[in-house]
């Protein structure tokens, strides 16, 4: 962690938010909105339908993180969101949560940090070809499984030499705090990576539905998600901005706060997808 951020963190975290603005300013004119969903459990196939058309009425196309294990079992499902018109990235071929029959909850497996690379390869060839088989599209973007903990410049340098092997373009799978140190797209060898949004009053922290909504120590209201999403889409319409936000559509599809907080959102920025995205400011981009 840069210690000028944690610092400036510590003061007054509106400054992060300046220096962020800062950088969009290079390559936006007005703030876009990308919002994804990690399905990672048999949960999200059940309910991600009807949270798809919800969103699709308020004028948000969601882009879907799906693993190929999963993408299978929810094939209908899937297919029938991807003909609407829905971006589908590469989120890895196995599935990488479980259910936890003491606990009664999903909780986490198949953390990539602890894999042999061999075997994070061929998960990201698994995933790819799923996408190809189930889809019928190759696809250019990735998001890494639980990428909170592959963040290490190993890791990254690892990946990014993957990912330009399989003639990738993009990938979302960095924490908010490189979006304040390189910019809202920043180039990595031949691979342009968007990390994903910050809390707007803890801006080092993830926006993700997770913390809000469904972790079961967790100290953040729905309500709070609501009033975070204020002070971003408050934010975002004085300064262009890229809001990169995702979430699991099983934690927020009986949540009204969810919707609530993607209208005042869509209201305040464009929404698109990562291809729409890169293809917009691809001359902006071809400077970085
Ligand atoms: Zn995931």
């Amino acid at each position: 962690m840069s210690a000028h951020l944690k610092i400036l963190n510590r003061i007054n975290p509106n400054l992060i938010w300046y220096l962020y603005a800062e950088k969009c300013k290079k390559l936006f004119n007005e703030s876009k909105l990308i919002l994804s969903f990690d399905c990672d459990t048999e949960e999200d196939i059940v309910v991600v339908w009807d949270v798809h058309s919800r969103l699709l009425d308020m004028g948000i196309t969601p882009v879907y993180a799906v693993p190929g294990e999963l993408l299978k079992k929810g094939e209908k499902i899937y297919r029938k969101i991807h003909e609407t018109g829905a971006e589908f990235i590469n989120h890895g071929g196995r599935e990488h949560t479980y259910f936890d029959t003491a606990n009664n909850r999903h909780a986490s497996c198949f953390f990539y940090d602890q894999q042999p690379l061999g075997i994070v390869e061929q998960d990201i060839i698994q995933g790819h070809k799923t996408l190809q088989d189930v889809l019928g599209i190759t696809a250019t973007c990735w998001r890494t499984p639980h990428f909170g903990t592959f963040q290490k410049s190993e890791h990254l340098i690892f990946l990014y030499s993957i990912l330009k092997e399989m003639n990738y373009k993009f990938s979302t799978s960095t924490s908010p705090e490189m979006a304040y140190r390189y910019g809202p797209i920043y180039k990595h060898d031949s691979i342009f990576e968007m990390p994903v949004t910050g809390i707007f009053s803890e801006p080092l922290n993830i926006m993700d539905t997770w913390g809000y909504f469904e972790a079961h120590d967790r100290f953040r209201a729905p309500d709070d998600y609501v009033k975070t999403s204020q002070s971003l889409a408050k934010f975002s319409s004085c300064h262009p901005i890229f809001i990169n936000i995702y979430g699991d559509p099983s934690h927020i599809y009986d949540k009204p706060e969810f919707f609530q907080a993607m209208k005042i959102l869509v209201q305040a920025s464009e929404n698109m997808n990562y291809t729409q995205l890169l293809g917009m400011i691809d001359e902006n981009l071809r400077l970085l």
